[in-house]
């Protein structure tokens, strides 16, 4: 009779588990899923997330701020100068060092160096991890044709000064010759 008893315990302790294992389940069935499906999925980040770099380059006035800044010496920057254009050879980002303290941000002049929100810095060498933050090396379209009419304008007055040299030599040896 006992054995009877424990019998039918088990089978209602094993019903009842049973039931409340699905109604937990059941819950979750009804719900949207929310496993992200990574990469092709990213949750949203947010906007003061301090991931991976991003230059404007086309602000940037190569006064070296962020570089005196980086308290560990991580940005390199390699550019020559025309004037007032810049050709741009190289600017880089050492993220084998790099420790996202965004310290490099503040002091830049022009607001053109930011940290986003890309975050994967996957690579399968140790030395690729010093980026490249540069759009274009050399100059940029704008910074060629501005350069183009800043030369342009140059040689007319080059040339207007020089006419006027000549035409003031001219007088001048005129007045000798007369005195
Ligand atoms: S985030 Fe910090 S460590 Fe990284 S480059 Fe900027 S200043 Fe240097
Ligand atoms: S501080 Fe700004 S403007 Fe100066 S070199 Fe760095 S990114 Fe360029």
């Amino acid at each position: 009779m006992v054995r009877a008893n424990r019998y039918f315990q088990d089978v209602w302790d094993t019903l009842k588990s049973t039931v409340v294992g699905m109604r937990i389940t059941g819950k979750y069935l009804l719900r949207k899923p929310i496993t992200v499906q990574y990469p092709d999925e990213r949750l949203p980040i947010p906007d003061r997330y301090r991931g991976i770099h991003y230059l404007e380059q086309e602000k940037c006035i190569d006064c070296l701020a962020c570089a005196r800044a980086c308290p560990i010496d991580c940005i390199e920057m390699d550019a020559i100068r025309h004037g007032k254009e810049l050709e741009w050879v190289s600017f880089t980002l050492d993220y084998q060092k790099c420790m996202f303290c965004e310290l490099c941000v503040y002091p830049c002049p022009k607001d053109c160096i930011h940290m986003g929100t890309e975050f994967a810095l996957v690579v399968e060498d140790r030395s690729e991890l010093k980026f490249d933050l540069l759009s274009f090396q050399g100059m940029s379209p704008d910074a060629r044709v501005r350069k183009r009419e800043a030369e342009e304008k140059k040689k007319v007055k080059d040339a207007e000064k020089a006419a006027k040299a000549a035409e003031k030599a001219a007088t001048e040896n005129g007045d000798g010759a007369k005195s």
